[in-house]
């Protein structure tokens, strides 16, 4: 027999065991196994009865993912193949799910006639998060046994249920305390005794409240609503109805039909695509996965400011204690009232316990002396962005940080090699960008200066994970990945402006193609004085080029954006609702008519485009520079830090999508208009056009 499942006969009740570490995936040799199993337990005289278990921690995670495009996926038996041998099966056969059963693995389970778990157990059909549908038969049995309502409810939102919930629901039929394997074959024996053969699902009839045809008309009404324009929830509700109208495998050729089309389309692809994604951002090409690590028990955190308390936040939500620390003790105190008054909105949303905050703010230790960071095992600077300042306090920490200590700067735009040499151990010096608010963003871009050393990245990658943030390598540049391609994004906002658009037609396009915001809306929320700042500089760092300086009178009339009551929009007192401004209208035709451009219609299509490839080309950049290891984690760093929509699947896979030689030719067309040199192709982009080849593989 083989390893992948191990057969065996206990007191006349056969077990196949799954096996395959970590998660029991059913991959190219757990699938034929499980079928040889199957097999031969039922020619098997000596077996009255089945049990499928898994480990304690995983019945089975579902398709493995180690074999996801490869041709291992199609080596025979497919899971719906093994289904049918389980429906035939002429004995009852019983899964015993410890841990996790979810996709596939879950359809592995509802293969089986009857189920037990484990308390801790949890049950789900999650594929809906990567755009799919279950596509071996989940869909026709899940609602034959936990009715419509709840079927559509566990597979649109993809969320798992608990044991007791699953018991509930009838998903599982008894809870096993104890050891799961004698649970198991001891209700396989009581079921033998009772005289209870095969309960296949495909028989069982769906259950569902009132009239069908309107059951599934409001079903549809409710998760459109809540599907925001992704396809697969609405497959979801059509499969149910199909199980729920017509015959077995009628409804499960209408599920394999809608799971294919869902395969071959852009979202899934793009959800599939930052799944991966994802995982391939801790993958440093020198830095081999097993290089040794530097131990972080404790953290220090310089400056104790709207990124130094999110950061500190970040480090004691998971249990590592921090010392905090600020030059003044109003400034501590400022602090520290605004980390309490965070934790303390949770608790009153009943989100966080209280004794958890308690537990939490006595992780932090505040200090007022740099000294105080000598034990630290990291230490991350978060004072403001002035490099003098900076290599100040990295002076101090270079002569007080116990030796192996990482010396972090939080800085969004310094040079960090620059910051390092204010040390004798640039070595030990990295670049750790958290996003605002930092307790909350997911993307922590990690930046690798000239003279880190490689165990220092590796051990704040894996830091950063902890940390329940996606780290992603970034080299030294201006801006680092996000950064420096907003900019650009930035810039094109600017020129349509001085083109013809408003502010809220650029936004409301923006966001109809699916951004979190428009760019003037979040330049208002960031504050727009930060903009001008860069924008000034890089009037000085590059006189050829041609700027639309519209964002300049703005902020000229005091126009910072939310802070201030006005930016591009006008804000009620105490809201945050943009409101567009006659006056911002008068300064853009104003700025227009003295550059002297005459205002024409631009459609949505064209903001859009304009928008997007500015943030593609400069990526293109990026990649080439080597500054960004590879175009999906350019991808990872938008969807993390600046709301890209995770079905357009990045900037990089979003030009894929589009076709590469179409963005380079869109990219041309614009560079003939008076923007000229803003809009010069990256000859990476060029090249892989020409060859007609993508960004990612
Ligand atoms: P902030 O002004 O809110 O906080 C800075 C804090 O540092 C202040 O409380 C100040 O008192 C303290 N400080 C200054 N000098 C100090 C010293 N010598 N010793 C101890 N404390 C000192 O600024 P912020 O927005 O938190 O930004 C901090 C850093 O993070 C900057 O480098 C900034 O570029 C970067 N950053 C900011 C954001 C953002 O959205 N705000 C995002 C990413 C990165």
């Amino acid at each position: 027999m083989s390893d992948a499942a191990p057969y065996s006969v206990r007191d006349g009740i056969a077990v196949i065991s799954l096996n395959n570490p970590p998660v029991n995936g059913l991959g190219s040799v757990l699938r034929p196994a499980i079928m040889e199993g199957i097999r031969k337990a039922g020619s098997d005289p000596e077996a009255k009865a089945l049990v499928l278990i898994g480990s304690e921690k995983a019945f089975s995670g579902g398709a493995d993912i180690r074999e996801f495009n490869t041709p291992k996926m199609s080596v025979p038996p497919s899971l719906p193949e093994i289904n049918e041998a389980q429906d035939a099966f002429g004995k009852p056969m019983v899964a015993a799910i410890g841990g996790f059963a979810l996709g596939g693995g879950l359809e592995l389970a509802l293969g089986c006639h009857y189920r037990v778990a484990l308390p801790r157990s949890q049950l789900g059909l999650p594929e809906v998060k990567l755009g799919l549908l279950p596509g071996s038969g989940g869909t026709q049995r899940l609602p034959r046994v936990v009715g419509a309502a709840e079927a559509i409810r566990m597979m649109t939102t993809g969320n798992p249920v608990p044991a007791e919930k699953a018991l509930s629901l009838g998903l599982v039929d008894q809870i096993v305390e104890g050891d799961l394997l004698e649970g198991a074959l001891a209700y396989a024996r009581k079921l033998v005794a009772d005289g209870k053969g095969p309960r296949r699902i495909r028989d069982m009839k769906v259950k569902l409240e009132g009239d069908p045809k309107a059951f599934f008309e409001q079903a549809r009404t409710e998760v459109g609503k809540a599907s925001r324009g992704y396809p697969a929830p609405l497959e979801i509700v059509a499969c149910v109805e199909a199980a729920a109208t017509k015959p077995f495998d009628e409804g499960r050729a209408e599920e394999r039909k809608r799971f294919q089309s869902l395969v071959e389309g852009n979202e899934s692809k793009a959800l599939r695509h930052m799944f991966f994604a994802e995982r391939q951002t801790s993958k440093i090409p020198d830095v081999p996965e097993d290089t040794p690590v530097r131990e972080i028990r404790q953290a220090a955190i310089i400056g104790a400011g709207t990124m130094g308390g999110g950061i500190g936040m970040s480090f004691v939500n998971v249990g590592i204690p921090v010392t905090l620390i600020e030059m003044k003790q109003e400034a501590l105190d400022r602090g520290l009232a605004t980390i309490r008054k965070n934790y303390a909105n949770t608790v009153s949303k009943g989100r966080l316990k209280q004794e958890e905050m308690d537990k939490r703010m006595a992780l932090i230790t505040p200090a007022l002396d740099i000294a105080a960071a000598k034990d630290a095992d990291i230490v991350i600077e978060a004072v403001f962005e002035r490099m003098d300042v900076k290599q100040d306090i990295f002076g101090k920490l270079d002569a007080t940080a116990k030796p192996g200590a990482i010396l972090a700067s939080n800085t969004s735009t310094l040079d960090v090699n620059e910051i390092a040499a204010a040390t004798k151990r640039p070595q030990d010096v990295i670049g750790t960008h958290f996003f605002s608010p930092a307790n909350v963003m997911r993307l922590l871009e990690v930046v690798r200066g000239a003279k880190t050393a490689k165990d220092v990245l590796a051990t704040t990658m894996k830091l950063g994970k902890r940390l329940k943030k996606v780290p992603v390598v970034s080299g030294v540049c201006d801006g680092f990945i996000g950064n420096r391609m907003i900019e650009k994004y930035g810039q094109q906002s600017l020129f349509l402006l001085d083109e013809g658009a408003s502010p809220q037609q650029v936004d409301a396009a923006a966001q109809k193609w699916g951004l979190a915001m428009g760019p003037f809306t979040m330049g208002d929320m960031a504050g727009l004085d930060i903009g001008w700042e860069i924008r000034k500089r890089r009037y000085a760092e590059r006189p050829n080029f041609v700027y639309s300086r519209v964002g300049d009178r703005i902020c000229e009339q005091g126009r910072y954006g939310q802070k201030t009551g006005k930016g591009w929009y006008r804000y009620e007192p105490g809201s945050r609702k943009p409101i567009p401004d006659p006056e911002v209208d008068e300064i853009i035709t104003q700025y227009g008519n003295e550059i002297g451009i005459k205002p024409r219609q631009i459609s949505d299509e064209e903001i859009v485009e304009r928008l997007i490839y500015a943030l593609v080309n400069e990526a293109a950049y990026i990649l080439e520079e080597g500054i960004a290891l590879r175009a999906s984690d350019i991808d990872m760093v938008y969807l993390t830090g600046y709301g890209f929509p995770a079905y357009r699947g990045g900037p990089m896979f979003y030009a894929d999508t589009v076709g590469l030689p179409k963005v380079l030719a869109s990219i041309e067309k614009f560079r003939k208009g008076y923007q000229g040199e803003v809009w010069k192709p990256a000859p990476l982009l060029v090249k892989l056009a020409k060859e007609d080849k993508r960004f990612n593989g």
